[in-house]
């Protein structure tokens, strides 16, 4: 095989390169991203705009798991939520403190999984995150 280094000639077996020392074993591939995104840096994206980032990372990420994990619990989190705040505004008198209160939740969720999925982190919300991954699993 050649050096990917420094393209010089070396046995199959050798495992660092026998003109610059340089190492001969293959990386482990990296895994494929559609979006060709850090996987935690897309992971964020997801929730970036609630569940219309994650409606978008759903339909152009294919490959990666992670993301799409990320995406499709973004698009069910807030998807819900925002059907919550525009149907509680309908109910008089206290439909402007239940919207008040999902909207704080909202707010804190956002927050919750952005830091979370920045660190890499497969956070499932209960029950939420279940439903995203057999989500996931059936597309
Ligand atoms: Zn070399």
């Amino acid at each position: 095989m050649n050096c990917p280094h420094c393209g010089s000639e070396n046995p199959e077996t050798a495992k660092f390169c026998q003109n610059c020392g340089g190492n001969l074993t293959i990386p482990p591939e990296r895994r494929k991203e559609t979006t060709g995104l850090q996987s935690n840096v897309a992971g964020l994206l997801c929730y970036l705009l609630g569940w219309v980032t994650g409606l978008i990372f759903l339909l152009i990420e294919k490959e990666d798991q992670l993301v799409r994990f990320h995406a499709m619990q973004s698009l069910i989190t807030f998807g819900s939520l925002t059907l919550i705040i525009i149907a509680v505004s309908w109910i008089p008198l206290i439909g402007v403190a239940l919207g008040g209160i999902a909207g704080l939740v909202s707010f804190v969720l956002w927050i919750v999984l952005m830091v979370k999925a920045f660190s890499g982190e497969r956070y499932k919300l209960p029950v939420i995150g279940d439903l995203a991954e057999r989500q996931i699993g059936a597309i």
